[in-house]
């Protein structure tokens, strides 16, 4: 259980690209990184991922405890803030056994809304997921440039493009009905 190897790691890899939705980062500090799930739960389903690969809580070192959590706490509050998410679900699944599926280290914000009965994804077919994650991703960046704790901290690595972000956001009351095709299967 080495904390210092990444090869073959999803978010290891990510790190080496540039950030944008191919690569879901949406925010990066020096410790912590936020990064979109590829899979989600829901609409803004993301992970706070400390940027070194570690596999346990126990790996990280003080300042990185306190970047990797510190970004939680802001990221739960954009959710609940200009995302408009009801409750945010904060989880954390070390194991394959507690159905963690990247050994990396990375804690789980899962914005739930009055009336998400389950954790069903409501998406079907793989390009109405694509379409999703760009313009999910488009509308965390215009929310944490709007929110204070997005000052500056944008400016590494990706490339914001605000009318992208802009159509995303008016598109987003509709995102969920009309990503949903029925008869049409991810998988
Ligand atoms: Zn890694």
């Amino acid at each position: 259980m080495s904390g210092e190897r990444g090869d073959g790691c999803a978010f290891c890899d990510a790190l080496k690209r540039q950030d944008g939705p191919e690569n879901l980062i949406v925010l990066r500090e020096p410790d912590a990184m936020l990064v979109l799930n590829k899979y989600p739960y829901n609409s803004g389903h993301c992970m706070v991922v400390p940027r070194r690969h570690v596999t346990a809580l126990s790996e990280l070192s003080v300042e990185e405890t306190a970047a990797t959590w510190g970004l939680v706490a802001r990221v739960s509050d954009v959710l609940q803030g200009s995302l408009g998410a009801h409750g945010v679900n904060v989880g954390v699944n070390l194991g394959g056994a507690a159905g963690g599926s990247i050994e990396h280290l990375h804690v789980h914000l899962v914005p739930r809304w009055v009336g998400d009965t389950n954790f069903l994804p409501v998406i079907g077919g793989a390009k109405v997921l694509v379409e999703l994650l760009e313009q999910t991703y488009a509308r965390f960046r215009s929310a944490l440039q709007d929110s204070a704790f997005g000052d500056g901290a944008l400016g590494d690595g990706a490339t914001a493009d605000s009318a992208s972000a802009d159509s995303a956001s008016a598109d987003s009351a509709s995102v969920d009905s009309a990503s949903v095709e029925p008869g049409e299967e991810s998988e």
